[in-house]
């Protein structure tokens, strides 16, 4: 049997039914920024393998990492056992966010399940029984059953799973716009706080720009707010930086816009520049020294693949070639060149709103029925991105050459444009 029927006879693909009810493209290979089809049709990569692959694909430094790695040790269990790497990739991480204590697993989900078991043991470590934990309409923290419980309702479909999945508590999503007032969804937030403060353990929030659920960017001192009523209230501020990390929004880290410290940070998608699977849960002396020295005394969970060495090696290699590049140069002025680019889609029927920052643009349309239709087109154009509902977007990696990224957005402001010719 040929692998592409095998894949369709047999293989989920994400958020798909099985076989797939939408075309899947074959992939042969990737290079630099490119994807390879098999039938030698090259894509330039608008989407860096959903916000990973920040330094392109195939970097010989990563590739040269995960060689020498591999002959050294690929894997030993982490219970009752210690290994070099994941020390020096946990103290990089401690260095560049200022928290103490990392926990390595093995998906972001599964570090946003251990931040929010942390929450709850750092709590009842304290004498309180607070279960709940309040989140933002349009979040999405991933798929996970305790994950998806904190993301937007309906967007992460809570319904279908009935009364399984804890229900938490929802406040209004920040108004769009790095500068907008926020005024109702501060208010909102405020109210919520006070009459739920006692039941809260954390509150959950993707800082400065929304990804999965919305790809909303909004302003800093929305997070300002949160960080002061947290504090409060001591109630735990879990940054999911997950997909903002790593400087996706010209920041190492998004809460950096806001100049705020969270309690607990997870982190994922970039950590391996695209290679390996793996994410990290981080918080601070005072939580895990608190939890430590508490009845309850130790933080119960552990992946078999938890700090996995090729990961690890990999994820040093990543962060290394981030810290010597001079990556804030080129987010910077990848930002410039999507604010060029986007703005001739304003103008454009269907097109609701346009918006940017460091390495994500966005086009929101008016209707969600064209994403398959823009996607076609983007591909015959050789571009790859895919966009959901609304909203196409394209995070780049960034080391992206300028021509190539001003390439995927022209084609994806004309792929907007080829619906407007036909209807
Ligand atoms: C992708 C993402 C996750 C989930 O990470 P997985 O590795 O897909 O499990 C969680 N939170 C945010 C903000 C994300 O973008």
């Amino acid at each position: 049997m040929n692998w592409l029927e095998i894949d369709k006879k047999h293989v989920w693909h994400p958020y798909n039914s099985l076989p797939s009810k939408t075309k899947l493209l074959p992939v042969n290979r990737t290079d630099k920024t490119f994807i390879y089809l098999d039938d030698g049709t090259k894509l330039i990569d608008g989407m860096s393998s959903w916000w990973s692959a920040i330094h392109g694909y195939n970097h010989p430094k990563l590739n040269e990492a995960l060689k020498k790695q591999v002959e050294i040790m690929p894997h030993i269990m982490f219970g009752g056992l210690c290994h070099e790497k994941a020390a020096v990739l946990s103290k990089l991480l401690v260095d560049l966010t200022g928290l103490n204590s990392v926990f390595l697993c093995d998906s972001g989900s599964v570090s946003v399940e251990v931040a929010l078991k942390t929450a709850i043991l750092y709590q009842k470590a304290k004498g309180k029984e607070k279960y709940k934990f309040l989140a933002l309409n349009n979040a999405y923290h991933g798929d996970t059953l305790g994950a998806m419980s904190v993301c937007d309702q309906k967007n992460s479909m809570h319904t279908v799973y009935g009364s399984y999945l804890p229900e938490h508590i929802f406040t209004k999503e920040p108004e769009l716009g790095f500068s907008s007032d926020c005024f109702s969804s501060l208010k909102e937030l405020e109210e919520k706080f006070e009459k739920y403060h006692n039941q809260i353990a954390g509150f959950i929030i993707e800082p400065i720009v929304q990804g999965a659920g919305g790809m909303r960017i909004y302003n800093p001192k929305y997070i300002q707010k949160v960080r002061e009523l947290c504090t409060k209230y001591d109630i735990l501020l879990i940054a999911d930086e997950i997909a903002t990390g790593f400087g996706h929004t010209g920041k190492m880290f998004a809460c950096e816009h806001a100049n705020i410290k969270p309690d607990i940070m997870t982190l994922g998608k970039g950590l391996t520049g695209g290679y390996m699977t793996m994410a990290a849960m981080l918080t601070t002396k005072e939580i895990s020294d608190t939890i430590s020295n508490s009845e309850i005394g130790v933080l119960m969970h552990g992946p078999t693949f938890m700090a996995n060495p090729l990961a690890c090696s990999v994820a040093i290699a990543s962060i290394e070639l981030l810290l010597e590049s001079s990556w804030e140069k080129r987010v910077l002025n990848i930002e410039k060149i999507f604010s060029e680019e986007l703005e001739v889609a304003k103008a454009l029927p269907f097109v609701k709103d346009i918006r940017n920052i460091g390495a994500i643009g966005i086009i929101e349309l008016t209707n969600d029925s064209y994403a398959q239709e823009i996607q076609d087109f983007c591909m015959k154009n050789g571009v790859w991105i895919r966009p959901f509902g609304k909203l196409i977007y394209s995070i780049v990696a960034y080391t992206i050459e300028e021509n190539d990224l001003r390439k995927v957005i022209k084609t994806m402001v004309e792929a907007i444009k080829s619906i407007k010719s036909k209807r």
